[in-house]
């Protein structure tokens, strides 16, 4: 069999949507699973609703997803000689023809076909009135008239299409743009794509593009026609539903591992495995376990997934995906080892980066700022001597580290007969503000010395300040 050669060609007319993601996921996979070419092909015949900024867009999010291309990307407005050296053939061969219907006339004698109880289709006028190009002159294709095409789907089984059902479609409009049809078919077969796997809304276009190939004698490649995202209302999955765009994931702090893992299982499987790494989905993916059914989108899921990924990560390689976000919120530069240690610690307790980014910010802020509650409730009188002893140990720790200080807590606790958590919760909102973080050593270690033993001092001014207010 001839190497697989897969494709994905968006239409840049805006930015690229989690469904479309999923679909240049199963063709980027089966490409790399058989050792075969993935191609990406941006399709911008929409001259009006194409834009510049889409294929950025795009581009970016292809390679935020690290969905590398072998080829392209090949822009279909790039390739207009192809289209019209294809359309020529298909002219010169009786498969197509040259139509001058008015578009408003053209549309009087659809209504009334329908009125009539007829179908809204091309009525065939110019079939056989031999025109050749001209101004405000569309090509047709010569769609046969009886007999049935069918679409052998890899997901689906057969579908069966009878021909009559189908248009004299349009392949280039009177401006000399190819439709989408059309220049789907050239460009899958020039460049030799054997498999289109893409959303089922694309069913109904499917025995056209057969008969265009067919009409050009050209090998069909297998297409695999993948159910639709839905929503948890079942809906086509949109707005409504929350982002739906892939780069919304990323400033909302998601990882791409967790977004292409999550997107591959939602309409894939492998046994009951939920969390699959690049290597094992390569090494495992397969058409004949894409499900039938619509997938469901479930963003608890894909936080869940994405908790995950934040904490297998190394530290030091979350410090630059997180650095945008803490520009945004105006902290102050910190050395990228004093950033990988506090994210260490926060790495069990955030499920994405904009988490980790609003809770990282006693490690970075020059003095924290304390909860109400949280103040009220442990930075008070009673709480004065036991900070102050704290401050008087720490300042002698040595070294000052974990052990030590573990062993320093409990001490003071047996010395003034309480509790470990009496002596700590009090440290802790002196420390970071709120009575839930890390474990204390944890933040102890990370702040060092110098900013523990200040901000115990802040603390203990506070309680003072407070008592005499
Ligand atoms: N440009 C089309 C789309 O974005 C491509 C469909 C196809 O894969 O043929 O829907």
């Amino acid at each position: 069999m001839a190497a697989i050669v897969t494709r994905f060609p968006p239409s840049p007319t805006g930015y690229l949507h989690i469904g479309g993601a999923r679909t240049a996921i199963f063709n980027w996979l089966y490409a790399r699973r058989h050792g075969g070419k993935f191609i990406l092909r941006i399709e911008d015949t929409d001259l009006v609703r194409s834009t510049e900024a889409s294929v950025k867009a795009i581009l970016d999010a292809m390679e935020w997803l690290e969905l590398d291309w072998d080829e392209g990307p090949f822009y279909q407005t790039e390739r207009l000689e192809v289209y019209q050296e294809y359309l020529e053939k298909l002219v010169a061969g009786g498969h197509a023809y040259y139509c001058d219907c008015d578009p408003e006339d053209l549309d009087r004698r659809r209504q009334a076909a329908m009125a009539a109880g007829g179908k809204p289709k091309y009525d065939g006028r110019c079939r056989d009135r031999g025109l050749g190009p001209g101004p405000n002159r569309v090509v047709r294709f010569r769609c046969p008239l009886a007999g049935e095409t069918v679409l052998n789907d890899l997901i689906k089984g057969p579908i069966v299409f009878n021909n009559a059902e189908l248009d004299d479609l349009v392949l280039q409009k009177s401006d000399g743009i190819p439709t989408y049809n059309f220049a789907v078919v050239i460009d899958d077969v020039t460049m030799g794509i054997n498999l289109i796997i893409r959303g089922d809304d694309h069913v109904n276009n499917t025995p056209r593009q057969i008969l265009i190939y067919q009409a050009l004698g050209a090998p069909l490649p297998r297409f695999a026609h993948v159910p639709m995202i839905l929503g948890e209302d079942r809906a086509r999955l949109s707005k409504r539903h929350g982002a739906t765009s892939v780069m919304v994931y990323k400033e909302m702090g998601f990882l791409p591992e967790a977004l292409v893992n999550y997107l591959v299982r939602l309409g894939w499987s492998h046994g009951d495995q939920e969390i699959f790494s690049r290597e094992e989905m390569i090494a495992n993916f397969s058409l004949e376990h894409i499900g039938k059914a619509a997938g469901v989108f479930n963003p608890d899921k894909l936080l869940w997934l994405n908790a995950h990924y934040l904490k297998e990560r190394d530290p030091a390689a979350l410090v630059p995906l997180l650095r945008p976000f803490l520009h945004q919120r105006g902290y102050s530069e910190r050395p990228d080892d004093y950033l990988a240690r506090a994210i260490a610690t926060l790495q069990p307790r955030c499920q994405t980066l904009v988490e980790m980014a609003d809770a990282i910010r006693y490690y970075l802020v020059d003095e924290v700022d304390y909860d109400p509650a949280a103040a009220a409730k442990f930075l008070r009188p009673e709480t004065l001597s036991t900070i102050a002893r704290m401050q008087a140990v720490l300042a002698d720790l040595d070294p000052f580290d974990e052990a030590r200080m573990e062993q320093a807590f409990r001490s003071v606790a047996e010395e003034l007969g309480v509790k470990l958590g009496k002596i700590a919760q009090p440290v802790r909102v002196a420390l970071t503000g709120v009575t839930a973080s890390p474990g204390l050593f944890e933040v102890i270690d990370v702040l060092g010395r110098k900013t523990v033993l200040e901000r115990l001092g802040k603390a203990l001014d506070f309680i003072k300040a407070q008592a005499r207010s």
